[in-house]
């Protein structure tokens, strides 16, 4: 049985890895895109995304509070605040604060990948806001493990605050650090172990293992005056894990005999029965696909995923082929992970994407970034033959990952393509090439009897996901009113024991752009969703500002709408009519001319134009000018 270590240190004992890093580009992240209440519509979003749907006040908690929650009340001293301000109904930017007697802990930060309906977003964060004027306040980030929706938004919150304390285990921080670097921050490290409890202000924080899909990922039981919180980061329950690292469950018990008053719970898995496989179980099927390839072998997966990679080199190594990794990310989290241990890289194994052309086709394998169909990694490009990798006849790829929902469209597209250049495509829906990183019910089952917890929160997943668990947690017999379904921004009081839902607080999407960041906003997406459906037309057109006259123009121009000329200038007539009507109406000749209210009757005579004779609704952009 191992003690827990205690270390006496606060943040304070965070080592100084560096000097203070630069402010970036001294954008503020915080900048929400403006959903009043914590009850946060997705605004550009249609009803029918079903996975998309917010959690409707009635469900925050049965029978309290009907409609949309106020602003919390003052936080009195002793009672223990959690809000989430990113990975409730969704999977992706995940990020927790918990607040204590005016001191600040966060639990992870990371990004949400867009979806197709969110054009030209690069990343989408956390919403700061509720921390942005308190970030003096904030003792640590607690990084649970380094998968980028944990991590990934760590960049933006240091450009804040540079100094913030980051804590997490060695291969998390170096993950970190290596990202870091790209933005030129170096930030302040606290390294920790499992078993390891940590003083950060008033938060007691102890790191407890969990398996995932990642090494060295941490669960966190922070205890406060006002009561324990544990909380799984992401996790499973792989009783055979390659490093031999499983989740300690004799931790949770021991944690959950002392009184666990919140637990809160990653939700990925929970409507999935059972238990998850183990990642041992891909071996035979790698060695198959392998025995069986007659040329290069494309493998993708996750940039973090080093146990999967390690099977693609033992595997590689047994079949007497060299694997090259493909991609920044991969390239990099790879080097990080085997100068710390954590990859064991067979003798000879690897070579340099440069060494490739040397090689007969049957002794390669590619490992490479882009499993999810993100359009900028390599095995997208290299569908779309758009990579310095041609993918051609007899080669075989593989996509040992899984489909994170939401990216279904993107894969699908990536799989067709390497098929239509004549490649093998082995993924997850026609062999066992995948096993998740989260624990389905079973696991989760498991978890709720043993830590015996007196309040829940389902952390990580959409809305279904997110009462799935709940359900879990119910059938264990936690009462269903200790089972807070929480929103990104609501609040969650704990005192007593007792976990209760007393406001919210904003929490909107805050879009990376470019280098822009939080200035998109849900008006700026609409648009470019009307532009990328409808097109728009423009008319330009010069009044003779004492008259009201049309000078010049309607010149009509469109673009993305598939009609001629001709048709576009029928309508110039009843514009010219409108707005000589519109300038008669408004105190004719003589008064002045109101350019702002021209372009409206010009935008609404075409809208109506085109509403009625092409059945569509094109942006319309009027300009009017005086002569
Ligand atoms: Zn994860
Ligand atoms: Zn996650």
């Amino acid at each position: 049985m191992t003690a827990p270590t205690r270390t006496n240190s606060g943040g304070s004992s965070a080592s100084r890895n560096g000097q203070r890093g630069g402010r970036g580009s001294g954008q503020r992240g915080g900048q929400g895109s403006g959903q009043g209440s914590g009850q946060g519509q997705r605004g550009a979003q249609g009803p029918d995304q079903g996975s998309d749907q917010r959690i409707a006040p009635h469900d925050v908690l049965p029978g309290a509070m009907p409609g949309p929650l106020g602003p919390p009340p003052r936080l009195s001293r002793g009672t223990l605040r959690i809000v989430a301000l990113g990975g409730l109904a969704e999977v992706g930017r995940n990020m927790a604060v918990l607040e204590i007697d005016g001191k600040l802990l966060v639990i992870d930060c990371g990004v949400l990948f867009p979806e197709d309906n969110q054009p030209g977003v690069d990343l989408i964060l956390p919403d700061f806001s509720h921390i942005a004027d308190r970030l003096d306040d904030v003792v640590a980030v607690v990084l649970t493990h380094g998968h980028e929706d944990h991590i990934g938004a760590v960049p933006f919150l240091l450009r804040l605050r540079p100094d913030i304390p980051l804590v997490g285990s060695t291969l998390t921080l170096a993950f970190i650090e290596a990202k870091l670097k790209e933005h030129r921050i170096q930030p302040y490290t606290l390294a920790v172990k499992e078993g390891q409890v940590e003083q950060l202000g008033p938060f007691e924080c102890e790191f407890v293992a969990v398996n995932h899909s990642i090494p060295d990922a941490l669960a966190v039981a922070v205890r406060t005056s006002a009561g324990t919180v544990l909380h799984t980061g992401d996790f499973k329950m792989d009783q055979l894990p390659l490093d031999g690292r499983i989740t300690d469950l004799r931790a949770f018990a021991r944690l959950g005999e002392a009184g666990v008053d919140l637990f809160m719970v990653d939700s990925t898995n929970a409507e999935v029965p059972g238990f998850t496989t183990s990642e041992r179980e891909i071996t035979p099927v790698l060695d198959r696909v392998f025995g069986s390839a007659q040329r290069r072998l494309i493998v993708a997966s996750f940039a973090s995923h080093v146990h999967r990679v390690q099977q693609v080199l033992d595997t590689a190594h047994q079949h007497g082929r060299k694997v090259a990794f493909v991609g920044r990310s991969m390239v990099r989290n790879m080097g990080v992970a085997a100068d710390l241990g954590y990859l064991q890289v067979p003798k000879g194994v690897l070579i340099d994407l440069k060494q490739v052309d040397d090689l007969p086709d049957s002794q390669v394998v590619l490992m490479c970034t882009g499993s999810q169909g993100e359009p900028m990694a390599a095995l997208s490009r290299m569908a779309n033959g758009d990579h310095r990798v041609q993918v051609g006849a007899g080669d075989t790829v593989v996509l040992a990952s899984s489909l994170i929902p939401g990216n279904e469209n993107a894969v699908y597209r990536v799989i067709n393509g390497l098929m239509r250049l004549g490649a093998d495509v082995v993924h997850s829906g026609n062999a066992r090439v995948h096993v998740s990183g989260h624990a389905s019910a079973g696991e989760l089952l498991y978890c709720y009897n043993i830590v015996k917890p007196k309040n829940v929160m389902p952390v990580h997943g959409e809305v279904r996901h997110l009462h799935a668990n709940a359900d879990l947690a119910v059938r264990t017999g936690v009462p269903r009113d200790r089972v807070v379904l929480a929103d990104c921004g609501t609040v969650i009081d704990l005192r007593e024991g007792r976990a209760r839902v007393t406001g919210a607080v904003k929490c909107g999407y805050v879009y990376v752009d470019g280098s822009s960041v939080g200035s998109i906003t849900e008006a700026d997406l609409k648009d470019r969703l009307v532009l990328g459906d409808e097109g728009f037309i423009s008319v330009f057109v010069v009044v003779d500002s004492s008259t009201g006259k049309v000078v010049a123009g309607p010149e009509v121009h469109a673009r993305g709408v598939a009609e001629d000329t001709s048709t576009l200038q029928s309508i110039a007539p009843k514009i010219v009519d409108a707005l000589s009507q519109a300038v008669g109406q408004g105190g004719g000749q003589g008064a002045k001319v109101d350019v702002h209210q021209l372009q409206q009757v010009v935008r609404r005579v075409v809208g109506r134009w085109a509403g009625t004779s092409l059945r569509r609704r094109p942006m319309i952009i009027p300009v009017v000018v005086e002569a």
